[in-house]
């Protein structure tokens, strides 16, 4: 019988893969389109931050920044000596008008709590940080500014995780499964993404469709952070010498990942121009559709034993924040599988049980 079996080989399934291998575990991994098309790690912004509301996500964000910063030397491999995922560690600036100002104050006493390092602001005070910021409408703001947030490219990161975890022992294979008890293992780790719900059909986590639009100005403002406007929702950062806008328009049951293209005029320009002057003179110049992995009941993640499941543990629902929480992830359910608890992050707040018993624990901070 085989010890391990992953199913996914996304961002979650590489990490798990790594940490696992890394524990000593033999590890196969079964990945049903190894081109990653329509999986959503390649499709992602990349982004790692710590402001979040619960602690668990704040401090998944934090394991981030520092796996990320230590990443040449931990992936480095006999073939790749100095691997790297293209950092860019701008920050994070997330803008809250009146309506949502109470809840981030309540946020703020977890970062404190968790020494997240993060800074607020009035919004009287804003443009001394961000002077290409207009003010109207915000109440408050927080942001970091010592290179402990940014985003970095996911393929590379991807690729960094499942090199290392092959060097360690693991094989990715290509293999599509139709149903959970169709594998053999002594471990099972179900990674399936926002595809979840079609291997554990109690799982409410489905594909939520997402449009990112790629626009140029004449204006160029390298070190502006990921920026998400809280009143509008829409969302943004610096490309290489162009801009990344997200849309708020989630959709669910979308047939296929054709880009919402109305959403530029109708939502994201006009939430650009209002909010950075300077976007007033923006020109579309592409755009792409990606799933999150929604998990329905309370955007918050899914990690654990299946109760209802002799050896078969999953870790989906991360609702934009996969890339970053993979890490904190992989770690975690490595120490659960291997030792029967968390060590390092205690994420049992994320458990299947909570699902199951349907115990929302919403994380606010969804962009
Ligand atoms: C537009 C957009 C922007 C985002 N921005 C960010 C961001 O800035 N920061 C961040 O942290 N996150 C971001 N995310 C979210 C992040 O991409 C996801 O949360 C993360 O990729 C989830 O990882 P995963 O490994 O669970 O899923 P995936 O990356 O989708 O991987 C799942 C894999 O499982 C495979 N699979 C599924 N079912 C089966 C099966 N039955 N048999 C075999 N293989 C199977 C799939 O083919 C897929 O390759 C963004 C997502 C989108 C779409």
């Amino acid at each position: 019988m085989d010890d391990v079996i992953v199913v996914g080989g996304g961002i979650i399934g590489a990490s798990t893969a790594y940490f696992l291998s890394k524990a000593g575990r033999k590890v196969r991994v079964f990945e049903r389109d190894p081109t990653y098309k329509n999986a959503s790690f390649p499709l992602s912004l990349g982004g790692f931050r710590r402001q979040f509301f619960q602690k668990e996500n704040i401090l998944l964000g934090k394991f981030a920044k520092e796996f990320i910063f230590q990443l040449p030397d931990l992936l480095k491999t006999k073939k790749n000596g100095k691997p790297t995922v293209s950092m860019v560690p701008n920050g994070y600036l997330l803008l809250f008008g009146p309506e949502q100002a109470q809840e981030q104050y309540e946020a703020l006493k977890n970062h404190k709590a968790c020494d997240a390092g993060t800074k607020n602001v009035k919004a009287e005070e804003l443009q001394n940080f961000f002077p290409w910021i207009n003010t109207d409408g915000l109440e408050t703001a927080t942001f970091t500014d010592s290179k402990i947030e940014g985003w970095i490219d996911p393929h590379m990161f991807h690729a960094a995780l499942k090199n290392k975890a092959i060097e360690l022992g693991a094989s990715f294979e290509k293999k599509e499964i139709k149903r959970i008890n169709e594998i053999k293992a002594n471990t099972i780790v179900s990674a399936a993404g926002c595809w979840t719900n079609e291997l554990l059909a109690d799982i409410p986590v489905v594909p939520q469709k997402h449009t990112v639009f790629r626009v140029k100005c004449p204006k160029h403002i390298p070190e502006m952070p990921l920026t998400g406007d809280l009143p509008s929702g829409v969302y943004w950062r610096p490309e290489g010498k162009e801009y990344l806008a997200g849309s708020p328009n989630a959709k669910f049951d979308a047939p296929d990942l054709e880009p919402e293209w109305n959403d530029f005029e109708e939502l994201v320009w006009p939430a650009l121009a209002n909010r950075v002057p300077a976007f007033e003179e923006l020109k579309l110049t592409g755009g792409w559709a990606g799933y999150y992995d929604c998990n329905k009941l309370d955007n918050n993640a899914i990690v654990g034993k299946h109760p209802k499941m002799e050896n078969v543990y999953l870790a989906t629902g991360f609702t934009g924040r996969g890339l970053m929480q993979a890490p904190g992830i992989g770690r975690g359910l490595t120490e659960l599988i291997t030792t029967g608890s968390y060590q390092s992050i205690d994420l049992t707040c994320f458990s299947v049980e909570r699902v199951l018993s349907e115990k929302k624990r919403a994380e606010p901070y969804v962009l």
